[in-house]
């Protein structure tokens, strides 16, 4: 058995660096255990088609207070995104196209319905069960919400596949709180909602950051290691890795995705409640793709139907031969991350005379170390499980972005988790 460190952290995610840092900064001893060879979880910057990529998490927002608060201690700055000039969209069995704006135009009013009891059922987005009222919106799906407005058929068509596409998976069982509670992020406001969800990226990508916060950690990491087991009784923590090796400390926090939590044995085991959490999982398992099209072209957004492999596809970087796009699906394993060719049957029935020549991505659905992209709960997550999710057990306590409170799904909900988790491992240790 290694020495006894104060805390280990599992994983070196956002959640997972965040609260590595905070804990030394306390003064406390930490070892963080990485089941892959790099740090920064389900985000991924990698050089691909001649430029970095973001494989995972990629846009930020000044109303995400915690990871721009990161951005500005590092001194790392935001990158814009195109602004968009044109659209197509397909509604009706037959493809549309025209100004950028004419997406927006058709969902304005059908999103203000469907979020119209936004600021009173979530009045404080930090706090999303501070209104007893959500807890019964918390048993409807999306799906329902959605159908119940009684839109026509380009309306209901637009807004499903555009609220599936901030799911990144299907509609069925996807919670209608999970939108509320975006939105309620956004001071009630769906169009900054969506502009914090893809316009700005961060200078040097997502890896700058997460660099930067290891960099200040003063943690021992140790790449490649995959947890297995953890143990705990009242003197302390046992986690055992693939390797046979054992380490022990005073505290574990793990950061583990939801829907990857069962791939841990954890003795003794977890509460019910988590473990149920856990056997259901979360709805985002869907597809991020990145495309290489011949030619220059314009600057658009795409919306096809919801349950088309790719559903969402904008162009993003501009050379003189071609056009990078970015281009989300609902369902992971519905589209081959390296099918160049399906990925031109899809695009062409939107976009004429379009040529795909590259496609990448990461398939994070079937990647055991995430199992999901970004964490978007069922119904019954957030008033059956969220508070459980959140309370430690002994000296075990779970923190990401599955489990936070304000921007659960994103880079920021992981680092808010962090803190959270940091500070209550601190409690314990003193
Ligand atoms: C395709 C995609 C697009 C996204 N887009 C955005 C976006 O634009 N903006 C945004 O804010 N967010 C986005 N997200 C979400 C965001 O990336 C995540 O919410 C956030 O990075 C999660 O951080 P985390 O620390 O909670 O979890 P993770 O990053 O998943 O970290 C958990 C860590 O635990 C490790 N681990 C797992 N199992 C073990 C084990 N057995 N032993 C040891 N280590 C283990 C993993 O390897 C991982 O490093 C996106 C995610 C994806 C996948």
């Amino acid at each position: 058995m290694a020495d006894i460190t104060d805390v280990i952290v599992i994983g070196a995610g956002f959640a997972g660096l965040t609260s590595a840092r905070e804990l030394t900064a306390k003064g406390h001893t930490v070892r963080i255990l990485e089941a892959r060879d790099r740090i920064a979880g389900r985000t991924w910057t990698e050089h691909r088609m001649g430029r970095n990529l973001e494989l995972g998490g990629t846009w930020v927002h000044w109303v995400q207070p915690h990871v721009w608060a990161e951005m500005t201690r590092y001194g790392i700055r935001p990158v814009g995104g195109p602004e968009f000039e044109k659209a197509y969209w397909w509604a009706g069995g037959q493809r549309h196209e025209g100004p950028a704006e004419r997406i927006l135009q058709i969902i304005d009013e059908p999103n203000r319905r469907l979020l119209s009891g936004t600021r009173e059922l979530v009045p404080l987005p930090y706090q999303p069960l501070a209104n007893p009222a959500v807890k019964d919106a918390d048993q409807d799906s999306l799906s329902d919400r959605i159908d119940a407005l009684g839109l026509d058929n380009e309306q209901r068509q637009l807004l499903r596949t555009f609220w599936s596409l901030n799911f990144n998976g299907k509609l069925d069982e996807a919670a209608f709180t999970q939108a509320l509670r975006w939105c309620s992020a956004a001071s009630g406001d769906w169009m900054l909602m969506f502009e914090a969800c893809a316009t700005y990226k961060v200078e040097g990508g997502t890896v700058a950051l997460a660099e930067a916060i290891l960099a200040d950690a003063g943690a021992e990491l140790e790449l490649d290691t995959v947890v297995t087991k953890v143990e705990q009784d009242e003197d302390g923590v046992r986690v055992t890795t693939a390797d046979g090796r054992t380490h022990a400390a005073r505290a574990v926090v793990v950061t583990l995705p939801l829907n990857a939590l069962d791939t841990v044995e954890f003795s003794p085991a977890l509460s019910a409640g988590k473990q149920a959490a856990a056997a259901r999982g979360q709805a985002g398992r869907g597809a991020k793709l990145w495309i290489k099209v011949r030619g220059r072209w314009d600057r658009f957004v795409a919306f096809g139907a919801e349950d088309w492999p790719l559903h969402f596809i904008q162009s993003e970087y501009f050379d003189e031969d071609s056009t990078t796009l970015v281009a989300f699906g609902p369902d992971g394993h519905a589209v081959d991350v390296e099918d160049t060719a399906a990925v031109q049957a899809v695009l062409e029935q939107l976009i004429p005379g379009i040529e795909v020549l590259e496609v990448t991505g990461h398939n994070w659905v079937d990647d055991g170390f995430s199992r999901s992209t970004w964490p978007m709960h069922y119904t019954g997550y957030l008033s059956e499980h969220l508070e459980e999710m959140q309370r430690p057990e002994g000296r075990l306590f779970l923190a990401g972005s599955d489990y936070a409170s304000g921007w659960g799904g994103f880079i920021d909900g992981a680092i808010e988790s962090g803190f959270t988790a940091a500070r209550a491992v601190h409690a314990l240790l003193t």
